[in-house]
């Protein structure tokens, strides 16, 4: 009887089913069972009563029937409480007190091989096949071991036996066709239930399904997760030039190229409308941003010879960076595609606080100077694929700027575009050799010349996208107010406020941070470190604010 262990196994049709619908099943086997126990153990008591039988043995039959009602209780107490794994025990029960009954009640009839059906029918609808089998095995060997102890004529026996197990068996086949159909038919509807009809992909409530079970394996697991969000750009005007069919054909075709682009291991969704999504295990955000690009560049390609070119905006966040949930995750990489969408469309964005901060609107500016934006978010952005500890880099100092600029009280715009600066400051690391960037041990004279360009570089860079402003702080935020800095050795008053935060925001991220060439100092280390060079290096105003900033920060910690 091992093959019951089997029973644990899911089986295809538990399989298909939610957790709830899993317990409505539990909930029917027990109340099935119970119920079953009950009926045969009163049809038992009232035919031992209405028809005694000369030769029945009453002492046995009200053992049986206690016995059928004892039980019967025990399930109505447990309920779904009953293990799974008791069940086919329960049956064997079954078995056994028909047996007996029938043994007891004295001359076995055709007529008692009904209650085995009842056996059968449980079994076989219950139960997994090899259960069932041994079960209807079990009937079979009961029933002929109360007609061999019978004193019947061997013919007579004989014929009762292989009519009624005969019957047994076909009940068997008819109920076990019925179950097979019944999954099959449970199974198609669990998937339609989750899947989009037009493009076949997995709608929102498959995805969701799908992404609390990545979230889960990833935690478990330790892995990071990404997700994309991508929408495609002004897909109103498909339809509203070509019509509705054309527009569900082109919905069509954009779900096959992401479905061929993604790799195998990525689930992609529609969300609804014209707005896909896409799992990402196993992936952070920097090789998420790679894949969207990807995603992207296809998906333009597919579409290039249309009529009307299609394009995609994504947004990228990732786990555990924007947050363990699905809420979290999905809100993020939301506000990351509004910002791909208020960029210009036709690009990816990765979430980041500082890039989301730019493009709300502060005291209601228009979104104009979003287009000049643009190129340099995604320059910075670039810059930060290549590189993961520039991103944290540029963030951290985007943060220490605004800290500063705040203390200092400036005005709620300076703060939002001091900020800026922080965040596209290194931008003209974008035509340093990465090797240089990574170098451990010391830095030569010649090392330290080439990224002495990345200032006038990145002025350069900003200035061409109309954001001169900016450009000339980050000229500037490596001076030093003794005018001992570069690229031009100004001093104190002639260096823009906002290069001098810049230059101290940098210069405290610095050196808290591990560097291919030297390790971190300490938050202590760096304030004495300021200090020393305040007045000197560092606007004495500025290292103050930086300061004051941070304590009153540590207050509220
Ligand atoms: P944006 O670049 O800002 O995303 O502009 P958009 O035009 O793509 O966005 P908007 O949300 O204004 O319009 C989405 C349109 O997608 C509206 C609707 O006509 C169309 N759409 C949504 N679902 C379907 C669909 O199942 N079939 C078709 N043919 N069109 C759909
Ligand atoms: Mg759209
Ligand atoms: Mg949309």
């Amino acid at each position: 009887m091992d093959s019951f262990a089997s029973f644990d196994a899911p089986s295809p049709c538990l399989d298909a089913l939610d957790a709830p619908e899993a317990a409505e099943r539990r909930a029917l086997m027990s109340r099935s069972l119970a119920f079953m126990f009950a009926a045969g153990g009163l049809l038992t008591f009232l035919l031992f009563l209405a028809l005694p039988h000369p030769e029945a043995d009453v002492t046995g039959m009200l053992f049986v029937v206690g016995v059928t009602f004892a039980l019967t209780g025990w399930m109505i107490a447990r309920g779904e409480r009953i293990p799974a794994g008791a069940y086919p025990w329960l049956i064997v029960c079954g078995t056994v007190l028909i047996t007996a009954g029938i043994q007891f009640r004295g001359e076995p009839t055709a007529a008692h091989a009904l209650f085995y059906l009842w056996i059968v029918f449980y079994s076989f609808y219950f139960f997994p096949r090899v259960v069932a089998l041994g079960q209807l095995a079990l009937v079979l060997a009961g029933f002929g071991l109360v007609l061999t102890l019978a004193d019947e004529p061997p013919g007579e026996a004989l014929e009762l036996w292989l009519l009624s197990g005969g019957t047994l068996l076909l009940s068997a086949i008819l109920v076990s066709a019925l179950k097979h159909e019944l999954d099959g038919m449970v199974g198609r509807l669990a998937d339609e239930a989750r899947t989009d009809p037009l493009t076949k992909l997995l709608n929102r409530r498959g995805f969701e399904e799908a992404f609390e079970l990545e979230l889960e394996r990833g935690r478990r697991n330790d892995h990071s997760l990404s997700v994309l969000i991508g929408d495609l750009d002004g897909f109103k005007q498909v339809n509203d030039r070509f019509g509705h069919h054309m527009g569900d054909r082109a919905l069509a075709r954009a779900s096959e190229v992401l479905s061929h682009e993604k790799r195998r291991i990525d689930t992609v969704a529609r969300l609804g409308g014209e707005e896909f999504a896409m799992i990402v295990p196993e992936t952070d955000g920097r090789h998420a941003f790679m894949l969207a690009e990807r995603l992207r560049t296809a998906l333009k390609e597919a579409f290039a010879d249309e009529p009307l070119p299609l394009t995609i905006s994504f947004g990228v966040s990732s786990s555990p960076a924007q947050g363990k949930s699905r809420q979290e995750l999905l809100g993020a990489a939301d506000d990351a595609l509004y910002a791909a969408k208020e960029l210009g469309r036709d690009r990816t964005v990765i979430y980041s606080r500082e890039v989301i901060g730019v493009l709300t609107p502060v005291n209601g500016r228009n979104g104009k100077r979003n287009e000049q934006l643009a190129t340099v978010v995604a320059l910075a952005q670039t810059l930060d694929i290549r590189d993961e500890r520039t991103a944290r880099h540029s963030q951290t100092v985007a943060r220490y700027c605004e800290l500063i600029a705040n203390t200092l009280e400036l005005p709620a715009a300076t703060v939002e575009r001091v900020r800026l600066a922080g965040l596209l400051h290194d931008v003209g690391n974008i035509a340093i050799s990465n090797m240089l960037l990574s170098k451990p041990g010391p830095l030569s004279e010649q090392d330290w010349d080439e990224l002495r360009r990345h200032s006038e570089i990145g002025a350069r860079i900003l200035a061409n996208a109309r954001l001169g402003d900016i450009g000339e702080w980050v000229l500037a935020h490596h001076e030093r107010i003794d005018g001992a800095g570069f690229p031009f050795g100004i001093a104190n008053g002639s260096i823009p406020l906002e290069a001098r935060i810049l230059a101290v925001a940098d210069a405290f991220e610095a050196m808290t941070s591990e560097r291919p060439h030297r390790p971190a100092l300490t938050f202590e280390e760096a304030r004495a470190e300021l200090l020393r060079n305040s007045g000197t290096q560092f606007d004495a105003e500025v290292v103050g604010a930086l300061m004051r900033a941070l304590a009153e920060k540590r207050v509220q910690a």
